[in-house]
């Protein structure tokens, strides 16, 4: 999968001249091409490429249907010798998707169109509420769509080419990911201390005693999104502060770049403007001493004028190895705060707004099942969702918990202990207090039927025996009644919160009891 961070950089889809082509023709076809594009609207150009997308080898028509029928085109504009075309996609999903499967079917069809000067654009609709909107100039292609009118646009929003030479003052180009926003990060007990002096300083940068801040914690845990937000809304407040995010190895390259250029001055001058500086990943600093130094030079200077620090690292400060005291000392002056794994309900909550974004309704059995076996980090979270969502979309399943177990079995720890359909049988009896036999027998009274579909979801949520195996468990049903069943306990979990909550219960007994 294309990596999120700065994900637009990559959005823009290149050309690489063969070198056969004779020079002088390949002007002569650059400049019919641009005639007669200019002469035509953006949505025909757009149709010709999905045409040329449609007849490619490489794209069935499920494919063609699933990923290029829901983009929308929005503009082509020619600018800086290029035709940038731009379409509007879903949300990050489908980009992430496009450019990992279709990038060349995709660059094919529109050097076609566009000819070697045409470049495609994305931009993301990511829809939310107003305080998380957030967009930028430079490459970064995102707009929220459908602005409601009294809604103003951000002050920095530039994207269109043309509205550049109108920019009075040098902006910079704050490097973040518009989607890492406060909107998309959910709130846990894991990250509930981080999160609000997140929040505090985003409302004050440099104001607050939280100076400088940094966040701790493992791998996938929400570090990078967390500091990017801080990034995204402060330019929401205040669109002209200087905002810069940049890794600690990126910044370690620049500056040894910096030194071979002979650029040191511009380096360091241009951290000194910086209003809020955000630093990915500081462990890396770790043993590299003249970066070390420049960067604290660079912090001094920004602390002293009440510019904003934001730190991540892999670790408390103290276990960072190879940083100087001096520096550590000063990672300290502000306030650290770590990121736990989250817990069931945090990461349940992750996963229903993950899946309401990328617009898929995922029956709450499998939310329940993916947040019950994946735990350790959101990323392996994420991953396991998008994992799913593509399975069923190619292969026209249901989301299920079997399609669920399958797919994800890799990154499903083995149970140490093997529980038996009598087990869950058990303890669903004695949780609501009927005897195993009668659950099993043909009754129809509503508690009844109530436990036998909750002993069913479970056998089927935790153990490896099949539909016809849980019918015979349970009164010697056949299949389709067992998924009748785990239907009726999905419609009842989504729409019945006492009965979610029995079904928590529950799950948590048979987890307590077997393990
Ligand atoms: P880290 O930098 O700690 O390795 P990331 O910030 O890259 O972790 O997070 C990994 C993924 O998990 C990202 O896609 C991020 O959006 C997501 N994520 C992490 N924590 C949360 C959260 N609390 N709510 C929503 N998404 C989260
Ligand atoms: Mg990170």
């Amino acid at each position: 999968m294309a990596t999120v961070d700065n994900a637009w950089n990559e959005g823009e889809v290149e050309y690489r001249p063969s070198g056969e082509e004779n020079a002088q023709k390949e002007h002569a076809r650059h400049a019919a091409i641009t005639m007669q594009v200019a002469e035509r609207s953006f949505e025909t150009v757009w149709n010709d490429c999905l045409e040329i997308i449609k007849a490619d080898d490489q794209v069935s028509d499920q494919s063609f249907k699933t990923w290029f029928k829901p983009l929308e085109v929005v503009s082509l504009i020619r600018a800086e010798e290029q035709w940038k075309l731009t379409v509007q996609l879903p949300s990050r999903f489908y980009y992430e998707w496009l450019e990992e499967h279709f990038y060349s079917v995709i660059r094919n069809a529109i050097t076609q169109v566009l000819g070697p000067d045409g470049r495609l654009y994305y931009n993301i609709v990511v829809q939310r509420n107003a305080d998380a909107a957030s967009e930028y100039g430079g490459s970064t292609m995102q707009l929220p769509a459908r602005r409601p009118a009294n809604e103003p646009t951000a002050g920095h929003t530039m994207h269109a080419p043309q509205t550049q030479p109108a920019r009075s003052r040098e902006r910079v180009n704050p490097k973040l990911n518009a989607n890492y926003t406060f909107y998309s990060f959910i709130e846990g007990d894991c990250n509930r201390l981080g999160r609000s002096a997140s929040l505090a300083i985003a409302e004050e940068p440099g104001a607050t005693p939280f100076n400088p801040f940094l966040v701790y914690g493992g791998v996938g845990l929400g570090k990078t999104h967390l500091i990017q937000a801080i990034g995204n809304a402060v330019l929401e407040r205040f669109p002209t502060h200087a905002v810069r995010y940049v890794s600690s190895e990126k910044f370690t390259n620049d500056f040894v770049q910096a030194i071979q250029r002979n650029r040191i001055r511009e380096f360091s001058k241009f951290y000194r403007k910086i209003d809020v500086l955000i630093i990915d990943d500081v462990q890396f600093f770790g043993g590299k001493e003249k970066t070390q130094e420049e960067f604290f030079h660079i912090f001094n200077e920004l602390h002293q004028s009440d510019k904003q620090i934001v730190l991540s690292a892999d670790r408390p400060p103290r276990e960072i190895k190879g940083i100087e005291d001096r520096l550590l000392s000063r990672f300290h002056w502000g306030l650290t705060a770590d990121l736990q794994p989250p817990e069931l309900e945090t990461r349940i909550a992750i996963l229903n707004r993950k899946s309401a974004d990328d617009g898929i309704e995922f029956p709450p059995s499998v939310i329940e099942f993916i947040a019950r076996n994946i735990k350790s980090n959101v990323r392996e979270l994420e991953g396991a969702l998008i994992r799913l969502l593509a399975h069923a979309t190619l292969y026209q399943r249901d989301f299920d918990v079997s399609l669920a177990k399958e797919v994800l079995r890799d990154l499903i720890a083995e149970k140490a202990v093997k529980l038996t359909i009598n087990q869950i049988l058990e303890i669903v009896s004695g949780y609501f207090d009927i005897p195993p036999s009668l659950v099993r027998d043909k009754t129809r009274k509503r508690e009844v039927v109530k436990a036998r579909q909750a002993g069913m979801y479970f056998a089927k949520q935790l153990t490896q025996h099949s539909l016809k195996s849980i019918g015979m468990h349970f009164g010697g049903r056949d299949h389709s009644t067992v998924i009748h069943a785990l239907r009726s306990v999905d419609n009842e979990i989504a729409t019945n919160p006492r009965f979610r909550q029995t079904i928590e219960d529950l799950h948590g007994l048979i987890d307590v009891q077997t393990r």
